[in-house]
Order: C-alpha cells, then structure tokens, then sequence
C-alpha cells in the first residue's frame, strides 16, 4: 500500500487525484491531504478518505475543521507551517505536489529534504527554483516523477531510453486563443480566458494556458526536469491534445505518448510508477481524431513564451522574478486590473526592473518573490 500525502487536495489536481486513489484502493492510501482555504471540500475528502491527518493554509478555518473531525481521530493543523512540516512525517510514501503557485516550493522541498518521493504537479516550484530543487533530489536519491500531462509523455518516452536525446518535442493546445491577432487580443475577457478547448484546469493554470505563459513554465520545468538546455525544447501547438508531448532521439527516431486529454492518466503513472496499472477512463477514438496536426506558436502575439525562453537563457533570479510577476499579473486579470494584453507588458517590466541575482541562494529566491509581490501591492 503507498501512503500519499496530497498538497493541494481541494484543487483540480487533488480531486482528480482523489479519483484515481479511490479507484484503486487496494494500492493506495491517503495519509495526508493539505489544502488552501476551502475548509468545507476538506473536511468532506477527510471523512471519505480517512487520513492520518489533515492541514488548511488559513488559519482562520481550523476550528471549523477540527470540530467536523475530532470525533473521527484524523489530527488536524493549520497554517503554512505545518503544511512543511507534516513533510516530515514517516508514514508518508509519496507526496503529491499540487498546490498552485510559489506556494507549493517550501512544502516540496521540505518533503525532498525527507526523503520523499514526489509526484510533481506544481511547476512553479521548478521553474522558481529548479536548480536547487534537482540538486536537493540528487542528494536525497528522491525521484521526482512529472504529473503535468506533458512532462508524463516525456517521461514515458524517456523509459528504458533516458540518454541520446536530440530534442524535446513539447505539444501545446494552443488555449482558447489560438489563431487570434493582438487586435483580437485587446478585447477577450476573463470569461473567454476560461474557456479552454480540451482540459479543465484551476483558474490560474488555465489563463497561462491561454497567455503561452504555462508553456513558458513548461519549458523550464522539462529543462530541470529532464536536464535538456532550453534551446533544444522546442514548443508544437497541437490544437487535439492527443499527443502529449514527444522526445526526439539523435538518430531522428521520435517517440510519443498519446492518450484521451485526462490528467488521471498522468497522475496514476505517477502514483504506480514504476508499474503501469489498468484504468478504466476512456480509450482514444481514432474516428474522432482523424487528424493530428501541428504548427509552430505565435511568438509575436504570445509574448509570455519567449519571456520564458529569456528568463531560462539568462537564469539566476530571473525566473523567480518571471513567476511572481505572472502571479500578480493573473491574480489583476482575474480582478479586472489588467487586460489580457497588460500580462505579457506586466511580467516584462517586471523582469526588466526587479534586481537580478546570477546565483540566487533559496533565502535569495523567497526574497526575489516577495519584493515583485510588494512592490506591486
Ligand atoms: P487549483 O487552483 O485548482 O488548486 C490549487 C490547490 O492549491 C487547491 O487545493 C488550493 O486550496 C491549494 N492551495 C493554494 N494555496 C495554498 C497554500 N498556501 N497552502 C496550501 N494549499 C494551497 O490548481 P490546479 O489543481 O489546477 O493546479 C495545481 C498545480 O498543478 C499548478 O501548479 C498547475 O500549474 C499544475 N497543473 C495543473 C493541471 C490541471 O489540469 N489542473 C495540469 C498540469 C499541471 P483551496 O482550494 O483550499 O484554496
């Protein structure tokens, strides 16, 4: 029986987590969930999954969850801390990492320093932080198995075959906006952001679908990841979602990983790695896919993508810097301070104004994000 502690349990990943886990019982357990503020989904999972114990970001809910479940024996806690903390824990076999955002990197990396293995949802830790990230792996022997779909299909490609890589082949749907102009661009709103073609997604996630910038991350995450120099990660639209990513190998071969676009694909491999175990979800209809197709981004009109290939090339804080400012410029889209175009123009200053660090220390890092975060209060 593995014995998971999911970080983020009440989000989109979580709960589709929760699916897989609840489908396959006899292999899986939940020893931890960990969520943000939604106190009522919490404590509903809690009293269906039963863990050991239980943690919620705001603090202000703890007596709310601790009264549904004392008479349940599940411990509960509250607060960022704690989260980090419970990484400590012995009786946990895998952490999923999937809270949103800057916040997910202290409590993965704790889990890392405890010899955890981790399933990795939250990109934003790797892409503020990838190079201590992977060297903290590397010292603990802690694999890091990739739950985005993408980083999966890589993954998958790269078993039995992990050297001898000429490229990484990275597919994107494209988003909502795919094939828009800026013109167009100037006028879309938070309602149409939302509205991706082929995945449901949590809110943030989805508007870096629809800006490029979650490919941007993307690409950092599969050069930490991977340990493949951004330059040869080169970025497919794949409007069908239905080849999830591919690796080209120096004798031209390409390998692939296709599959229906469900994230419970990605996140059982993760789990069962390195078995692959059944699942009952739905098989890829030929009939319906009867073209594939592919087509270079629109780098023009998508800012955020080359952003991103700017902040790997030059590294140090520079991707640090890139995430927080993204964040805050979402966080404004989803507010209506800032039109869809203003991301790109938002994260770009950004990048240009906050002081760059070449060889950034973690305590550097949390630095970096919080003074893009207060300085745009
Ligand atoms: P959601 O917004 O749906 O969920 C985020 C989760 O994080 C929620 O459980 C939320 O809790 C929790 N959370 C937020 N802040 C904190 C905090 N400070 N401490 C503890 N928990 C916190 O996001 P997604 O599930 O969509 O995405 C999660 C991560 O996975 C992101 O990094 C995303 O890029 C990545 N990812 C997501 C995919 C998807 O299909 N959704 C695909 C590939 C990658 P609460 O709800 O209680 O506030």
């Amino acid at each position: 029986m593995k014995r998971i502690a999911i970080l983020g349990s009440t989000g989109s990943i979580g709960t589709q987590a929760l699916n897989v886990i609840r489908r396959h019982r006899d292999l899986f357990s939940v020893e931890v969930l960990c969520a943000g503020s939604n106190a009522n989904l919490l404590i509903q999972q809690a009293l269906e999954f039963d863990p050991n114990t239980v943690a919620i970001a705001d603090e202000s809910k703890y007596a709310q969850v601790q009264e549904a479940l004392a008479p349940h024996d599940i411990k509960v806690f509250a607060g960022n801390d704690s989260i980090a903390d419970l990484m400590e824990m012995d009786t946990i076999d895998l952490v999923l990492a999937s809270i949103v955002g800057f916040a997910g990197l202290r409590p993965t990396l704790r889990a890392i320093e405890h010899h955890k293995p981790i399933a990795l949802a939250n990109k934003e830790t790797m892409v503020v932080a990838g190079a201590i990230v992977t060297a903290a792996a590397l010292e603990h022997h802690v694999p890091i198995l990739p739950v985005d779909s993408e980083h999966s299909a890589i993954f998958q490609s790269l078993v039995g075959e992990p050297g001898n890589v000429d490229k990484i082949l990275l597919t994107a749907s494209g988003g909502p906006f795919r094939g828009f102009t800026r013109q167009q661009l100037e006028h879309v709103t938070l309602a149409d952001a939302l509205k991706h073609p082929n995945w449901s997604m949590g809110r943030k996630v989805t508007i870096d679908s629809a800006s490029l910038m979650n490919k941007g991350l993307e690409v950092i995450e599969a050069r930490w990841l991977f340990d493949v120099p951004a330059e040869r990660i080169q970025v497919l639209v794949h409007p069908q979602s239905v080849v999830h990513s591919m690796v080209q190998y120096i004798d031209g071969s390409i390998k692939a990983q296709l599959g229906v676009p469900t994230m419970e694909t990605p996140i059982q491999y993760a789990f069962s790695f390195p078995q692959r175990i059944e699942s009952h979800l739905p098989r890829l209809d030929w009939h319906k896919y009867a073209q594939l197709t592919f087509e270079d981004p629109d780098t023009e009109t998508f800012r955020c993508l080359p952003l991103a290939y700017h902040a790997i090339a030059k590294g140090g804080n520079l991707p640090c810097i890139m995430n927080a400012a993204n964040e805050v410029a979402v966080q404004r889209f989803i507010e209506g301070k800032l039109t869809f175009l203003q991301i790109a123009d938002f994260v770009e200053e950004q990048m240009e104004k906050a002081p760059f660090i070449a060889q950034p220390t973690l305590d550097d890092l949390f630095q970096t994000d919080a003074e893009v975060r207060n300085s745009n209060k």
